[in-house]
């Protein structure tokens, strides 16, 4: 058992000072205030401990080109960048979707995530032909997580065309599947894989993508259910079109959307697509830093304040779970041109959406820090002129950034010592030859 006691730690029951938080097995098994007998084995000051973030929704390889993808003459939308980015999933080797996804889930790390649901369509040869091992670049990015020591949820993409009447295009067939049954098949032996931090969900990639007897025949999966939505109007208008309703509408009907089902963006919903969320009891996966690079547009201020929100870094334009949460909040102000749109208790709630709202997204339940719970836990280091003075709440939501977080534990071991991952340097050593030449 190891005993830590930060300054503060931020707990299903409030904010508490100087308690004394214990670990054994992964788990935490004693949450006290400070007594003369409590033997402290890790004294942390200044910090803040907090659940790990969660990110809910990533594509790891897309890490690959960052930087690359925002140089540009002028001009260019969601679909010029898809362009990119299709480009770049073909030059992947195996090696190097392993290599560059762990450099992504290392920053996840020092950044304070604990847990990333990776949203994972790459499957192929980049011809469509299967590799010997058809879960080849599936296991890559297991094992890439495992590596580093991040939980992972892996939400096996099913990915059938390019768009309504249209098959998939020379450059996604390395996404593709040939039916439903495929999809479940790999579902199946992929679950095999699970445990040791690692579980499997399904995700339809989107209505654009999959068609309504696919939707229908992967209904009945079990564990959690992720999918783009509304991501787009083209993709609401070819929904529209193909099928006389919307996006979500579509889903719904397919038998997807219930408690397990997460709407990745849902930028644009239409009318009745709240209401329908709301009474399904599912969630919605914000990702503002993608969404702003992409021109995607803002969830509206409806979704904001209604819905149950959580945060994904997406296309890892940046990793940061304090930039994302805080622009639930501040994007919502822009939008709505008035304060405090969330409502009381803005820091909590905020926290809530990066933490315990991804946790339950991802199917791991939403226990934060409580005797019993997983010990995911990231600690924030308040030390420092910028918080000097501040509520530690309020520090960590609006004025913190990765860069200020110093330990991470998951599953009750330590990972990020000192703000840093022992193995960061091996990482960065094999994700530069993997992505060496890739896109100069
Ligand atoms: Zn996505």
């Amino acid at each position: 058992m190891i005993v830590l006691q930060p300054s503060w730690i931020w707990t299903s029951r409030g904010l508490q000072t100087d308690w004394c938080v214990s670990v054994e097995d992964g788990r935490i098994v004693g949450l006290n205030p400070p007594t003369r007998h409590c033997q402290v084995d890790q004294k942390l000051p200044g910090r803040l401990m907090m659940p790990g973030f969660v990110n809910a929704h990533s594509h790891a390889f897309q890490r690959a080109f960052r930087g690359f993808v925002q140089r540009t003459d002028g001009g260019g939308d969601f679909w010029s960048w898809r362009k990119q980015m299709t480009t770049v999933a073909n030059r992947l080797s195996p090696e190097g979707i392993e290599a560059v996804s762990q450099l992504a889930f290392l920053e996840m790390l020092e950044a304070g995530f604990t847990h990333v649901g990776e949203f994972h369509y790459l499957h192929h040869q980049p011809d469509g032909s299967p590799y010997a091992d058809p879960d080849e670049l599936a296991r890559r990015v297991i094992s890439a997580a495992q590596g580093v020591g991040l939980k992972l949820t892996l939400l096996r993409v099913a990915y059938e065309r390019n768009a309504p009447g249209d098959p998939l295009s020379s450059v996604q067939l390395r996404f593709g599947d040939k039916s439903p049954e495929d999809v479940l098949a790999a579902l199946e032996r992929l679950k095999a894989c699970s445990g040791d931090g690692v579980t499997i969900g399904l995700a339809p990639h989107s209505v654009r993508t999959v068609s309504r007897s696919w939707l229908q025949a992967l209904s009945g999966v079990d564990g959690v259910v992720h999918s783009h939505v509304s991501e787009q109007p083209m993709e609401n208008e070819a929904c529209q079109q193909e099928h006389g309703c919307s996006p979500l509408r579509l889903l719904h009907d397919a038998g997807l959307v219930d408690q397990r089902f997460c709407a990745v963006h849902f930028t644009h919903p239409l009318q009745g697509d709240r209401d329908l969320l709301k009474r399904q009891g599912a969630r919605v996966c914000v990702c503002p830093s993608t969404e702003l690079d992409l021109g995607d547009g803002f969830l509206p201020v409806a979704e904001r304040k209604e819905l149950t929100l959580c945060v994904g870094s997406d296309s890892q334009t940046l990793i940061d779970p304090f930039i994302e949460i805080r622009s639930l909040e501040n994007h919502g102000r822009a939008l709505a041109g008035q304060r405090h749109v969330l409502g009381a208790g803005l820091a909590e709630q905020l926290l809530k959406a990066g933490t315990l709202n991804g946790s339950a997204a991802l199917g791991a339940g939403a226990q934060g820090i409580e005797v019993g719970a997983q010990a995911d836990l990231t600690c924030v280091d308040l030390r420092r002129p910028a918080s000097f003075e501040v509520p530690p709440l309020e520090a960590a939501v609006f004025s913190a950034n990765a860069d200020w977080v110093s330990e991470v534990w998951v599953a009750g071991k330590q990972v990020i010592v000192d703000g840093q991952h022992p193995g960061r340097e091996a990482i960065c050593a094999r994700a530069e030859q993997a992505l060496r030449g890739l896109l100069h």
